[in-house]
């Protein structure tokens, strides 16, 4: 005898109607009457099929529980197991690694370590730093020359994709504008030259942006992210120059004048939140409406435990709340087909939608890697120029052994604690950065902030059911987006800081 129990799935509600997120795949399934009423016969444990049958019938016809049943096995919300309920025939998860190198989606490049302000909870230069780019050997700025051999292995690792992309990062970016300005012409030649396409975008703090710096970065089409955590009081406790003046004065007419000048990108900010400012909403109005970007993201700071801008415990409830108020206005706001810049919430309905079950949290060491200003590569920005994290350089080339053996390593499937998770195909264990710094290693899972990822997935997810139910028409805008590949393991929405 068989007997038929429940797999692995988490039950949202929206709209009124019942929701399963279905954790091997990733997809999304609403239920109707008659699964519904299956589930719950089900939930008490595993049934023979002709008990399951019986204690339906008085409510359902026997074709429709058959049917039922056969496509709720189908979406593998339901297995077949022995007259124990031991699952029968169901393959252990699959550990697929990629058998030759993935094309290189985005390069990230540092082109210079140097900052002119001097954030408290910088992951560069404050207390938690894994390079020390101050006392270190490497270079202060990258070099024109490394710059076009960061280019020159973009072109190559993108290998068959039509498409490459350059981030140019620091430090305060602008700090070598006149490298990021060659290198950019420069990429663009050659990409012309052997049939590809190039894009370029940066990520700054501001306070160095000038006319001809906007003129160039309108007219070169290129991508902005501006690191800014909010109105005047909130943005001056951490972001602070050497001197420990804030910087908000400064930065924000240059933002005003940018936002005013570049209309060929929509600009977007991201916000590092703290302890200290976690007024989610107060700050999103004021990047918004005060200062006109069209997008902004949050992610929690990154930091060893004990800091004293860490966000507590008490403190991921609080900005749990604070997320779920704004993405309320997200979702009346696309239910009207108005725009909302809530990007948190883009982004996780992006991956919902695509059905994203991701092996790895983000494309860290597989289609983005970071280089560092001496040419070194490594997993990504925050890891350029540490040797324990890198593959390679810009010239000699990257070891596929060694990107294999970081594959190998931090599959999801050797997280132990992810595997009972049902929000692993979102989460995939968090930010490698994140985990370096909390405990030392980035294998490790960020048990520490599972429940808020859970939370926050859930509220995605039911936001996601009400789009899908009243205004289906608005999530066709991710059928074709293509997968972002930057940095959103960390939470989903987090970008480079
Ligand atoms: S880190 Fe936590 S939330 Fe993320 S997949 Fe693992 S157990 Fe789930
Ligand atoms: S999520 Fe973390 S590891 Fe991944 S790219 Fe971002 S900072 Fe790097």
């Amino acid at each position: 005898m068989s007997t038929i129990g429940l797999r692995e799935f988490h039950p949202f509600e929206a709209a009124g109607r019942r929701y399963l997120y279905l954790v091997p795949s990733a997809a999304v399934f609403a239920l109707d009457d008659c699964s519904e009423a299956m589930l719950k016969e089900l939930g008490a444990g595993p049934r023979a099929t002709s008990d399951l049958t019986r204690a339906l019938a008085a409510r359902f016809e026997a074709a429709e529980v058959s049917d039922t049943l056969a496509e709720l096995e189908r979406v593998r919300v339901v297995m077949r197991g022995d007259a124990r309920g031991k699952p029968k025939g169901l393959p252990p998860p699959e550990k697929i690694i990629p058998l030759r190198p993935v094309p290189l989606q985005t390069l990230v490049v540092n082109v210079t370590n140097q900052c002119n302000l001097a954030c408290t909870y910088c992951y560069e230069y404050g207390e938690d730093k894994i390079v020390d780019t101050t006392n270190g050997q490497q270079p202060k700025f990258m070099t024109e020359a490394t710059a076009r051999e960061s280019v020159e292995f973009a072109l190559r690792e993108s290998r068959e994709n039509k498409h490459a992309h350059i981030t140019f990062f620091g430090g305060e970016t602008l700090m070598n504008f006149p490298v990021l300005k060659s290198t950019i012409a420069y990429a663009r030649q050659r990409a012309a030259e052997v049939g590809k396409e190039i894009d370029f975008s940066l990520t700054t703090n501001a306070t160095l942006l000038r006319p001809d710096v906007i003129e160039f970065l309108a007219a070169e089409r290129v991508g902005v992210t501006i690191s800014i955590d909010g109105p005047e009081e909130l943005q001056d406790k951490f972001r602070v120059f050497n001197n420990g003046a804030g910087s908000y004065a400064v930065a924000a007419p240059k933002i005003k004048a940018l936002l005013e000048r570049h209309r060929t990108r929509p600009v977007g900010a991201r916000v590092t939140l703290t302890k200290q400012t976690l007024d989610v909403s107060r700050i999103y109005r004021h990047l918004t409406d005060e200062l006109g970007f069209w997008e902004v993201g949050f992610a929690p700071v990154t930091t060893a435990p004990g800091r004293d801008y860490a966000i507590s415990d008490g403190g991921f409830d609080h900005l749990l709340g604070q997320f779920r108020a704004l993405a309320a206005d997200y979702l009346a706001a696309s239910l009207e087909n108005r725009h909302h810049g809530f990007s948190n919430v883009r982004e996780t309905l992006q991956e919902i939608h695509q059905g994203h079950a991701k092996a790895y949290p983000c494309g860290a060491g597989i289609g983005l890697m970071g280089v560092s200003t001496d040419g070194r590569v490594a997993l990504c920005h925050r890891f350029a120029g540490s040797d324990d994290h890198g593959f390679g350089t810009v010239r000699d080339g990257v070891s596929w052994d060694r990107q294999q053996a970081f594959l190998d390593s931090h599959h999801i499937n050797n997280k132990t604690d992810c595997q009972t998770c049902w929000a692993r195909p979102i989460c995939a264990g968090g930010c490698y950065h994140e985990a370096n710094t909390r405990y030392g290693s980035t294998n490790q899972p960020n048990l520490h902030y599972c429940e808020w990822i859970r939370g926050w997935t859930h509220t995605c997810l039911e936001i996601y059911g009400e789009l899908a139910e009243r205004n289906p028409e608005f999530l066709r805008q991710f059928d074709d987006e293509p997968q972002m590949n930057t940095d959103k393991g960390h939470l989903p929405s987090e970008r480079m800081s």
